[in-house]
C-alpha cells in the first residue's frame, strides 16, 4: 500500500495501491483517453500476452437504438485480420461496463511524428496514405465504415506500420437524433466530409475518404487545409472546400487531393479510382492479409436482449504492489527501445510523454504544480497524482493534463504527463514550455541513445 508518511517515498501509483483484473486480463496504465472511452494497457494473465482495453460506460453506449449496427460492426470488426487494422480479439461486458480488448500497438500516433519532425516527404506521406486506404478500402468492402477517420485513430506498430483504430466503433459515440439520424456528439470538424455537417445523411465510404484526404493533406503540409477559430467560418470553409495547396505538393498529388476534398459526395472521386490514380500507384504494395474463423458467443451476449448474466465479468482489486514493473516499462517504450523509455525534452513527444526523476515523489510534484500555475493551469493534487486543468479554450476544448508518479527504484520514479483532454498540438506547446521550468527535475540517464539512432535500436528476438 501507498505509505505517504515516508517523506516521498511511495510504492504503486499506477493502480493507486492494486491491480484490477477483469477476466483473465490484469489492467495497467491508461494509455489514453478520448471523450468516450479510457483505453488501458492490459495482460493475458493465461498467455502473458499484452493487449489494448478500451473501456466503454454500459449505459452510454446502449441505451440508444443502434445495437443492432453496433453488434453487426463489431462482430464484423472481430472477424477482420488486416495488416493495417487494429486487431480486436475479444468483447467482455461487466454490469456497467463494456471492455474492447485489442491489439496493443507501442509506436505512438503518426501525427506525433508531423508534431515533433514537421512535414512529411510526399513518398512517405503516400506511404501511410497507401496503407490508410488499404484499411479503409478493405472494411468498406466488409461493410464497416469508420466515421470518425482523425489523428488519433492513426497509429503506428513497432515497426513503423500504419494501424487505423476504433474501425466500427463510431456508433458507440454517436446519437440518435429525434429524426433519427446519427447525429456526431463531440470531436473535431477538421477531419469531417461536408454532408456529414449538414447531418442529411450520408454514404459512410465517400464520407470516410474525404477524411482520407484531409490527413494526406495534414502529412504533406503539416497544418491542417480547412482551419478557423470560429466554428461557422470553418462549415464554411468545408461546405464550399475552399483550401490551396502549399507549393511544395507536386502537380499530381494536388491534382488527386482537389478530386478527394470535393465538397459533393457525387462527384467526389471514389477509393477505386484512387487506387488507381497514378500518383498513388507509385511504390504501391497491395496488403496481404486472411480472415480466421471466430466465435462470436461474447458479442452475441453482449447485444442481445437476453444476454447471459453468467457471462458477465468483474473489475476485482488486488491487494498487490503495482510498482511498474519492467515487463509493462519496456512496453510502453516504442518497439522495446529503452533509450526511449524516459523521453528526450524537446522532440518525440506525444499525446503522452515522460521522464525520470531522481528527486523524492512530493517533490517532483511540488515542482510541477509550481511551473503549471504561472503557466495558467489549476492544479489538482489527490494521492500524488495532479490535475492540471487549462483556463483558456483550445482547439479541441480546455487542455487537461494528468500527471502520474511511477516508482521504478526507491531512488528513481518516473513521470508521466499525459493528456486527458484538448489538443495534442497545443499539448506538445504546454510540455514545451513547462520542461523549461522542470530542468532540475528531470534526470538523464548517461549515455541514453538518442532517439532516431535506429542502428542501436534493442529489437525482441
Ligand atoms: P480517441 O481516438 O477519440 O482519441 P480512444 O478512446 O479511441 O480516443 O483512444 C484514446 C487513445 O488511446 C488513442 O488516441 C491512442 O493514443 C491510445 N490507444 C487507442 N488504442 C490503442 C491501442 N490499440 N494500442 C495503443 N494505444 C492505443
Ligand atoms: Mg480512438
Amino acid at each position: 500500500m501507498v505509505d505517504s508518511s515516508a517523506g516521498g517515498k511511495m510504492s504503486a501509483h499506477g493502480g493507486g495501491g492494486g491491480r484490477t483484473r477483469v477476466g483473465r486480463y490484469e489492467l495497467g496504465r491508461t494509455l489514453g483517453e478520448g471523450t468516450f472511452a479510457k483505453v488501458k494497457f492490459a495482460r493475458n494473465v493465461e498467455t502473458s500476452e499484452n493487449v489494448a482495453i478500451k473501456i466503454l460506460d454500459k449505459d452510454k453506449v446502449l441505451k440508444h437504438k443502434m445495437i443492432a449496427q453496433i453488434k453487426r460492426e463489431i462482430s464484423t470488426m472481430k472477424l477482420i485480420r488486416h495488416p493495417n487494422v487494429i486487431r480486436m480479439y475479444e468483447v467482455m461486458a461487466s454490469r456497467t461496463k463494456i471492455y474492447i480488448v485489442m491489439e496493443l500497438v507501442t509506436g505512438g500516433e503518426l501525427f506525433d511524428k508531423i508534431a515533433s519532425r514537421g512535414r512529411l516527404k510526399e513518398d512517405d506521406a503516400r506511404k501511410y496514405f497507401q496503407q490508410l486506404i488499404n484499411a479503409v478500402d478493405y472494411c468498406h468492402s466488409r461493410g464497416v465504415y469508420h466515421r470518425d477517420l482523425k489523428p488519433e485513430n492513426l497509429l503506428l506498430d513497432a515497426n513503423g506500420t500504419l494501424k487505423v483504430s476504433d474501425f466500427g466503433l463510431s456508433a458507440l459515440s454517436q446519437q440518435v437524433r429525434e429524426d433519427g439520424l446519427l447525429h456526431t456528439t463531440c470531436g473535431t470538424p477538421n477531419y469531417v466530409a461536408p454532408e456529414v455537417i449538414n447531418n442529411k445523411g450520408y454514404d459512410g465510404a465517400k464520407a470516410d475518404l474525404w477524411s482520407c484526404g484531409v490527413i494526406l493533406f495534414v502529412l504533406m503540409a503539416g497544418y491542417l487545409p480547412f482551419e478557423d477559430s470560429n466554428l461557422m467560418a470553418l462549415y464554411k470553409k468545408i461546405y464550399k472546400a475552399d483550401f490551396s495547396c502549399p507549393s511544395w505538393f507536386s502537380t499530381s498529388a494536388k491534382k488527386l487531393i482537389k478530386k478527394i476534398l470535393d465538397p459533393n459526395p457525387n462527384t467526389r472521386i471514389t477509393i477505386a479510382e484512387v487506387i488507381n490514380n497514378e500518383w498513388f500507384k507509385k511504390g504501391y504494395q497491395p496488403p496481404r492479409f486472411e480472415t480466421a474463423e471466430v466465435n462470436l458467443d461474447d458479442i452475441n451476449s453482449i447485444f442481445n436482449e437476453s444476454g447471459d448474466p453468467a457471462q458477465l465479468v468483474v473489475e476485482r482489486r488486488e491487494e498487490r504492489p503495482a510498482v511498474m514493473n519492467a515487463f509493462e516499462l519496456i512496453s510502453t517504450s516504442q518497439g522495446l527501445n529503452l533509450g526511449t523509455l524516459f523521453e528526450k525534452q524537446t522532440d518525440s513527444v506525444k499525446r503522452e510523454t515522460r521522464f525520470a526523476s531522481r528527486l523524492p515523489a512530493n517533490e517532483i510534484l511540488s515542482k510541477i504544480e509550481a511551473a503549471a500555475g504561472p503557466m495558467g493551469f489549476n492544479v489538482q493534487k489527490r494521492n500524488y497524482k495532479l490535475k492540471l486543468q487549462g483556463e483558456n479554450p483550445g482547439r479541441k476544448g480546455q487542455l487537461a493534463i494528468a500527471t502520474e508518479v511511477f516508482e521504478v527504484t526507491p531512488s528513481l520514479y518516473m513521470v508521466e504527463l499525459r493528456k486527458s483532454n484538448g489538443d495534442t498540438l497545443e499539448f506538445h506547446k504546454f510540455y514545451h514550455s513547462i520542461s523549461n521550468g522542470l530542468k532540475d527535475v528531470m534526470w538523464k540517464p548517461e549515455g541514453s541513445i538518442a532517439e532516431g539512432d535506429e542502428t542501436r535500436h534493442r529489437r525482441s528476438p
